[in-house]
């Protein structure tokens, strides 16, 4: 391709050549179009669109996307074991050339997942799995991406769900059994933990409780440089009566999600449950789902604390650096599997802390923080559009707040913010988390407006994107190979 000079409305960084033949994006607009520096069919017979000239042009579909995955086979997803991983959720579909961009600047080393979204949030955004696995292809040729992608249907509830998933092409599944966590467990009476136990399905889980409190009742599990864990009768039964009923539906998903034969791995997710999970709770469920032949990659246990949407963590940073050792000291004990760190956006106290207890054996799960940076791009060049976006984000808080661990005050939210206070708002905690959750009715009803500031100001958005994710995949670095 020696004579080759790349059209200006091309995106700069999204030239790739493979097999000699240069691949490339070009926008115009807020259209915009693959372009294939061929017309072999042997190169573009996979592809739907029309010859220009010595190139071929084609339109972003479901099916130049499927095609472009085949042509560029590092989009296809793939699983990365026990790799160093980042989960980027991205809702708006845009984000992705910004999360290529910070992987890229800090040192390319961290496995993405470019495409993630849990299936309450795809219900939120009209999305389906492959639209969100076609935008994170998309967005990953644009910025350049070539390396590995993952791909996470994240926070998994129904056979349904995975199927939708499966279908789509994810290969790696976060299954979420999680509705089915008995909360009362947590303080129960031995009595009451005892009838509960021994109402289980433990036809499900192929056992009884008898053979259960055989096999770990009075138990210690020496471990790598913490204290053992002493499995007593009492723990592991108050374990079986509050994560039994979670185990009975995630083995009936693995069984599900099994039996499609395609590669995969899975995560066990307990993350959005009442109570921190207990070091014992941990050796139960892990051992447990392993017994039954279930092997997570990664397990995302309830921390102590808050992990709220969008703001840092909240709570004591030294009771959860221990219980991120001791977490991760079963996690390399039983496993090693990775530990996983969800709502990890915006925490960036608890990085390095993470990053350290598990030797980089970790996942951090971001989702949602990309909506909220793209914001200020709309809080910049279109205040007008900020304001009546905040008044629907207010006005229908107390719906969108549903599901979600929040502590924010609408009341302490400026009524009618100047023009200079409106990024500012993007960034205090009570606007933040307001508008954090707004994303469903938001995208909805302003769709159009906001998607049209951001396709007039993507550079910009991108450079926000990048330097937001840069704080919080730098202290991971270091940890990957
Ligand atoms: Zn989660």
């Amino acid at each position: 391709m020696t004579d080759f000079t790349l059209p200006d409305r091309a995106v700069a960084t999204s030239l790739v050549t493979r097999e000699n033949v240069p691949y490339w994006l070009e926008r115009e607009g807020a259209a915009a179009h693959l372009v294939i520096g061929s017309t072999d069919p042997a190169v573009v017979g996979g592809f739907t669109g029309q010859a220009d000239g010595d190139r071929f042009r084609a339109a972003l579909t479901p099916g130049n996307a499927a095609a472009l995955r085949q042509a560029l086979p590092w989009l296809t997803p793939t699983t990365f074991g026990l790799s160093l991983s980042a989960g980027f959720g991205d809702r708006l579909g845009i984000c992705t050339p910004g999360h290529v961009a910070a992987v890229n600047a800090v040192g390319g080393t961290i496995k993405p997942v470019f495409a993630q979204q849990s299936i309450r949030e795809m219900g939120r955004t009209n999305r389906t799995p492959l639209m969100v696995l076609d935008d994170a292809t998309w967005g990953a040729f644009e910025g350049g991406w070539q390396g590995p992608v993952g791909a996470d249907a994240d926070h998994l509830k129904t056979l349904g769900d995975i199927d939708s998933c499966v279908e789509a092409g994810y290969v790696f599944f976060t299954l979420d059994p999680g509705d089915h966590v008995d909360p009362e467990a947590e303080s129960a009476t031995e009595a009451v933990i005892r009838q509960k136990a021994a109402a289980l399905d433990w036809a499900a889980l192929d056992s009884s409780l008898e053979a259960f409190i055989a096999t770990y009742a009075g138990h210690t599990i020496e471990l790598d440089g913490e204290p053992p864990v002493v499995l007593d009768e009492e723990a592991v039964v108050r374990a079986m009566a509050k994560y039994g009923p979670a185990l009975v539906q995630a083995m009936t998903m693995y069984r599900h999600l099994d039996g499609k034969g395609i590669a995969y791995e899975f995560e066990m997710a307990v993350d959005e449950t009442d109570y921190p999970t207990k070091p014992a709770e941990h050796v139960v469920i892990i051992s447990e789902l392993a017994r039954l032949g279930a092997r997570p990659v990664s397990f995302a246990p309830r921390f102590v604390g808050g992990f709220e949407k969008g703001v840092e963590y909240i709570g004591d940073l030294d009771a959860l650096a221990r219980d991120f050792q001791i977490h991760a000291a079963i996690a390399r004990t039983l496993g090693p599997y990775k530990l996983s760190l969800h709502s990890g956006s915006d925490k960036y106290s608890t990085y390095p802390l993470i990053a350290e207890a598990t030797q980089g054996v970790v996942h951090l799960k971001t989702a949602g923080t990309s909506w909220a940076e793209a914001l200020r791009v709309i809080a910049r060049h279109d205040p007008a559009l900020f304001r009546d976006l905040l008044r629907l984000a207010l006005d229908q808080f107390e719906i969108n707040r549903h599901s979600y661990h929040l502590s924010c005050d609408p009341a302490k939210i400026p009524a009618n913010p100047a023009d200079d206070e409106l990024d500012g708002l993007v960034t205090a905690i009570d606007s933040r988390q307001v508008l954090h959750v707004a994303y469903g009715p938001a995208l909805t009803t302003l769709g159009p407006r906001l998607f049209a500031c951001w396709s007039e100001y993507r550079d910009e958005l991108t450079t926000i994107i990048r330097d937001h994710f840069v704080r919080h995949l730098e202290p991971f670095a270091a940890w990957a190979r």
